[in-house]
């Protein structure tokens, strides 16, 4: 079994149901179980700020599929959400799930990038994962606890428990 954390993030048609729906989609992935959850967060935008606020959660899956399956599968539940991709990168969405890492994985394919190249300089991300994980040390040497005590919180704040 892979431990992978997934980061996922909405900004329209109800994003706190959007995420509590997300985390149960998670929880059944086949050959999958969900083992953690963080709080749900609130975030300001990236990028275009001409747009509603988000509200962002990273999950601990452990998994038997391999890295593309599970972005088979993560792509499939963003779908499912009604997302549809557009050209305007960092624009709003529906659902936004991203692996962030996938056990101690360096992966460079065209679908796919983990460790995920925003972790580091999300606190949207690190946050989360320091709360779930805080021991968590990442393939690179980098310690999550030590990255999301020096990150810019840029006005994240927990909203709410999810489980
Ligand atoms: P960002 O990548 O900056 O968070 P985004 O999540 O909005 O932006 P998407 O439109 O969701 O970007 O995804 C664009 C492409 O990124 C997807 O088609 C997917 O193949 C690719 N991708 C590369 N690495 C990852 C990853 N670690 N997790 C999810 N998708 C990835
Ligand atoms: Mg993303
Ligand atoms: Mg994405």
């Amino acid at each position: 079994m892979a431990k992978v954390y997934v980061g996922l993030g909405s900004n329209l048609s109800d994003p706190k149901k959007q995420i509590h729906l997300a985390v149960d989609a998670l929880a059944n992935i086949e050959h999958s179980q969900l083992t953690n959850i963080s709080s749900l967060y609130f975030s300001r935008p990236m990028g275009p700020q001409d747009q509603p606020d988000y509200m962002n959660a990273v999950a601990e899956i452990s998994t038997q599929l391999s890295p593309l399956n599970l972005l088979d599968e993560l792509q499939a539940i963003e779908r499912l959400a009604g997302r549809v991709r557009k050209d305007n990168r960092w624009g709003a969405r529906i659902l936004d799930l991203d692996i962030l890492l996938f056990d101690n994985e360096i992966i460079h394919h065209e679908r796919l990038t983990v460790p995920h190249y925003g972790l580091e300089l999300r606190e949207f991300v690190l946050l989360p994962l320091a709360e779930i994980s805080p021991e968590l040390i990442l393939p690179n040497g980098n310690n999550i606890l030590a990255l999301s005590q020096n990150i810019e919180t840029n006005g994240l704040k927990i909203h709410s428990k999810l489980r």
